[in-house]
């Protein structure tokens, strides 16, 4: 039976960078990672300083050949489980595999974007279907492009996504904008179209339009949406964290979660995180998670000592250098 001292679920940005300053820290760690990160869809990674334009699959490839060069593990599979073993550790199940033992737990599981049900939404997504302008806008500048709204908020949405372009259209649903908002989208020349949306019009394997339920064609090359974000947290709510009112995780700014021993970092516990965030999250979890393991250590040499002549090496230390 393997034991890691830190187990991290789930191989994107937020993962791999935790695995790296782990790794670099001398502990044992296990990447465990189904392969599906949430930009996999879309071309290339912008705004990730001095990598700008890397297709996601590249930049993640780097990042494992870094994190098993400083000697840690990368495996592909889906933590299915994850319980305490009653002594401040925990068993981590892959698919139907035997358990492994683990001091600490990172959950890095990403998020799932939901989109509105309209037809041939979701077959144009990372293409002609995007969700963020600091992503994508620079790509699609001054171009036809549309918001598609749904809830409150999304009005400033398409006054951000504005900055990219002269030509925007908000499209919602009759009656649901304010008097303020009608007045600030005017004021910026954003056009409004207010109806049901039937579906998209595709052509030359494109995006040409936006077809209304009125049988009106409404031209655009791209449109905005803003998805409703869903966690992939359910390893850590079978845990027992702490969540909040709308389902999410709460975690300190380390991504220590309620239960103690498990982090989590990146998308899964924060929506607004981008590559670059979530990285640095991940990265700053580690560093948490390397410091709480040295304290447990600090205290077992203590007992060890005072329990028998010889302190018994911490889990990750190489004989040659214990006393
Ligand atoms: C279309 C699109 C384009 C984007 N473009 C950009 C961009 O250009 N720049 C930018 O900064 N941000 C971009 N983003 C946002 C970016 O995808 C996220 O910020 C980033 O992926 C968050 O990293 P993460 O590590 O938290 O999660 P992810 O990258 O989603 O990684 C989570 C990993 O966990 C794995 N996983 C999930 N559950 C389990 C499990 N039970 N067991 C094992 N593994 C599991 C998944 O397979 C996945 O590999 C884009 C998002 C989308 C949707």
């Amino acid at each position: 039976m393997s034991q890691y001292d830190v187990a991290i679920i789930g191989g994107g940005a937020a993962g791999l960078s935790a695995a790296l300053v782990l790794a670099r820290a001398r502990r044992n760690i296990l990447v465990i990672d189904a392969g599906t990160p949430r930009n996999a869809p879309a071309p290339h990674v912008h705004g990730y300083l001095s990598r700008d334009g890397l297709p996601p699959n590249e930049l993640l490839a780097a990042g494992r050949d870094e994190v098993t060069g400083y000697g840690g593990e990368v495996v592909s599979g889906t933590a299915t489980d994850l319980v305490p073993d009653g002594h401040g550790g925990f068993w981590a199940r892959i698919d139907d595999g035997q358990p492994i033992s683990v001091r600490r737990l990172l959950v890095t599981t990403g998020l799932r974007d939901e989109l509105p049900d309209i037809a041939g939404l979701r077959d144009r997504w990372a293409r002609d279907v995007l969700h963020c302008p600091y992503c994508h806008g620079y790509e699609v500048r001054d171009r036809q492009l549309g918001v598609i709204g749904a809830g409150p908020g999304d009005v400033r949405y398409a006054q951000i996504v504005r900055q990219w372009t002269h030509d925007l259209v908000y499209f919602t649903q009759p009656d649901t904008l304010s008097a303020t908002e009608r007045a600030e989208l005017l004021a910026r020349a954003i056009g409004v179209v207010e109806g049901t949306i039937d579906q998209l019009v595709i052509d030359g394997g494109q995006l040409r339009g936006v077809l209304m339920s009125d049988g009106c064609v409404v031209r655009r090359d791209v449109l905005f949406v803003p998805p409703r974000f869903i966690p992939n947290n359910d390893l850590l709510v079978r845990l027992g964290c702490l969540v909040d009112r709308d389902g999410w995780v709460v975690a300190d700014h380390t991504g220590r979660t309620s239960v103690p021993g498990v982090w989590a970092a990146g998308n899964v516990i924060d929506p607004r995180a981008q590559v670059i965030t979530a990285a640095g999250a991940g990265s700053a979890a580690a560093i948490a998670i390397n410091a709480d393991l040295v304290d447990h250590d600090v205290l077992d040499a203590v007992l060890d000592l005072n329990n028998g002549p010889l302190p018994r090496p911490t889990t990750n230390a190489h004989p040659e250098e214990t006393p």
